[in-house]
């Protein structure tokens, strides 16, 4: 069972359904009405359903009316060139700028699906907000009463340490250069932190990795945090899921989550890792960036530039498009560390398959050689998924061990459906 998202009710469909539009931003759905007293305008709790959104049901009212006909009303609280940030009941909200004139105090409608409805009054209304709905927009964990749900709510954040037990960086195939730079550059304040002052050289700062994807970035700042730190000194931001559409709600994440990082790091007395994934969403070039985008770079540059007080955090980035990235971030005393991570050559591979099917029975007749030299170009990600299909097909065959040729149908597969990818891309592209 999921933990419940807020939805708007709009309608009430002759059969009792409830026509709602989701809080979040994610759209509008028929779901079943399980509450006793559900009304259009009211908030009502929906668990999701894994198979199907079809079966999703409200389960129980938590906030009874207080909209214009499901809209949402609220007053406008900032312009910028494309959005324009409102204050409702349930927080702020950022919605798509429309063609016409919007002042700042405007009283506006906006649609469940969060789009600009109507200008209701060029004077604001009183917003009086709800602090409990405030929060749980954002987080959607809602208990039965409130601490309960404060408190779930702390405990689910996005900043929980993620357990990296197994990972060592022995697990990490090839990447020499990149496992000694990291070393290098993570060790030596900590061995020397006094000759690091002399040469004036203190604070911590970040390290970039770039590369293709399933290349290893993961895995390595993983690795990184379990031979540094403890197994739960791992904090790991999702670049797309932080840059959150609510109003200064990424910010306060990033915040968050360096904040979480500076306390596991003090308790332990061993640095805790920050790992932002895809970094290139959460900090894009700023002159190409919007509004909100500009605002998550400049808080988070000022994490960064506050590091130096946070005790043994190291920040690690991993982006596969290293050009996209402001490159104020890239500046010195910031990112000053970019370590490349390449595909792995022939040798390399024939290891990574070895190592992801050490667990599996393998007959002799596998080569894997062979199956590294049909693999150029091919991610180490690549190359799990390809020691796994080739197990599905053993035991599909019901073989007591994996064969050479489950490999090779495993491959043609693969090819396969890299052939159908390509071919979809390239249609696309063309009815572009
Ligand atoms: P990235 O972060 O670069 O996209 P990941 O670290 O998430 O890539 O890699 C995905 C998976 O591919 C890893 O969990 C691991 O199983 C496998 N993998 C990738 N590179 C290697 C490598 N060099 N050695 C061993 N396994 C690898």
């Amino acid at each position: 069972m999921s933990d419940g998202k807020l939805a708007l009710v709009n309608e009430i469909a002759y059969n009792g359904d409830l026509i709602v539009g989701y809080i979040d931003g994610s759209g509008s759905a028929t779901v079943s009405n399980h509450t006793d007293d559900a009304e259009v305008s009211d908030i009502v709790k929906v668990e999701e359903t894994i198979s199907s959104r079809n079966n999703d049901r409200a389960v129980d009212v938590v906030k009874k009316g207080g909209f214009d006909r499901g809209r949402t009303v609220g007053v406008v609280e900032a312009v910028f060139d494309e959005t324009i940030a409102i204050r409702t009941e349930n927080g702020l909200v950022e919605v798509n700028r429309p063609d016409e004139t919007i002042e700042e105090g405007y009283t506006i409608a906006i649609t469940p699906s969060q789009t600009f409805s109507q200008v209701l009054n060029e004077e604001p209304i009183e917003i009086t907000p709800k602090p409990d709905i405030e929060v749980d927009a954002i987080n959607l964990n809602l208990g039965s009463d409130n601490e309960d749900r404060q408190e779930e709510t702390e405990q689910r954040s996005l900043f929980l340490p993620e357990n990296i037990e197994n990972v060592t960086f022995d697990d990490v195939i090839g990447l020499q250069d990149a496992k000694d730079r990291l070393t290098e550059a993570v060790s030596l304040p900590m061995e020397k932190p006094d000759k690091m002052a002399e040469f004036d050289l203190e604070g911590r700062f970040g390290i970039l990795f770039y590369g293709p994807p399933g290349t290893g970035k993961t895995m390595m700042a993983k690795a990184a945090a379990n031979e540094w730190g403890s197994s739960d000194s791992f904090f790991h931001i999702g670049g797309p899921e932080i840059v959150s559409k609510y109003y200064g709600e990424s910010e306060r994440q990033i915040r968050d989550v360096f904040e979480a990082a500076k306390q596991k790091a003090e308790e332990e007395d061993e640095p805790a890792v920050v790992f932002i994934d895809e970094i290139d969403s959460v900090v894009p070039r700023r002159d190409r960036a919007d509004e909100t985008e500009r605002r998550i770079v400049a808080q988070f540059l000022s994490e960064l530039d506050g590091l130096e007080d946070r005790g043994d955090i190291v920040v690690i980035g991993a982006t596969n498009l290293v050009e996209v990235i402001d490159p104020a971030v890239r500046r010195p005393g910031r990112f000053d560390e970019e370590i490349e991570f390449s595909l792995p050559d022939s040798g390399e591979r024939r290891d990574i398959l070895k190592v992801h099917s050490q667990n599996m029975p393998v007959s002799s007749s596998v080569d894997f050689k062979n199956i590294a030299e049909q693999t150029r170009g091919w991610s180490g990600a690549d190359l799990e998924s390809i020691v796994k299909k080739a197990g599905l097909i053993a035991v599909k065959e019901d073989r007591p061990e994996v064969h050479h040729e489950d490999f090779m149908i495993a491959l043609e597969r693969f090819d396969e459906q890299r052939e159908a990818k390509r071919q979809q891309t390239k249609e696309v592209r063309q009815q572009e």
